[in-house]
């Protein structure tokens, strides 16, 4: 792909930063695009204020926007353009959706120091062990949940991706 093409892809998901932060004030300086076979399949951008949704970020969206344009949760061949570097929740989201590879505009140090977003405290809280994170996860009623998920590994047709 030529040069022109990723500048046009990340220069988009900029210009729905900018939507998003500045102009709208929907939520965080935060714009992301899907790009397939050289095509923009999918945008997205921070919503979590308007949408009163904590996990409503740029990446997120544009992922959910991608599945339901091609009908499949799994993006194969996709790349993602994003704004700013990931957060854990959208890295991970990626590597659900299968994104292939990730171009980042604005770093984590850049969304701390002008947006005071904490990012980098939540890639240092889910490399903690369980037992060490602040929010505290008990296990609970593990026999009864199971139960569900071996009559699901029993299903000959059950959801697999
Ligand atoms: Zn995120």
């Amino acid at each position: 792909m030529q040069n022109a093409d990723h500048e046009k892809f990340m220069r988009r998901a900029i210009e729905l930063s900018e939507q998003a932060g500045i102009k709208l004030k929907s939520g965080g300086v935060f714009g992301a695009v899907i790009v397939k076979d050289g095509k923009i399949i999918a945008e997205g951008y921070n919503r979590v204020m308007k949408d009163h949704d904590a996990t409503c970020h740029a990446e997120i969206d544009a992922i959910r926007n991608a599945g339901k344009k091609l009908k499949n949760p799994l993006l194969e061949g996709c790349t993602l353009y994003t704004s700013a570097y990931c957060c854990p929740m959208c890295l991970c989201a990626a590597y659900w959706a299968h994104i292939e590879k990730i171009y980042y505009g604005a770093r984590v140090e850049d969304s701390l120091k002008y947006g005071d977003f904490k990012d980098l405290g939540y890639y240092e809280e889910i490399r903690k062990e369980t037992k060490d994170r602040k929010i505290k996860m008990v296990e609970f009623m593990r026999e009864e949940a199971v139960e569900v998920w071996k009559r699901f590994s029993e299903m000959p047709d059950r959801p697999r991706y």
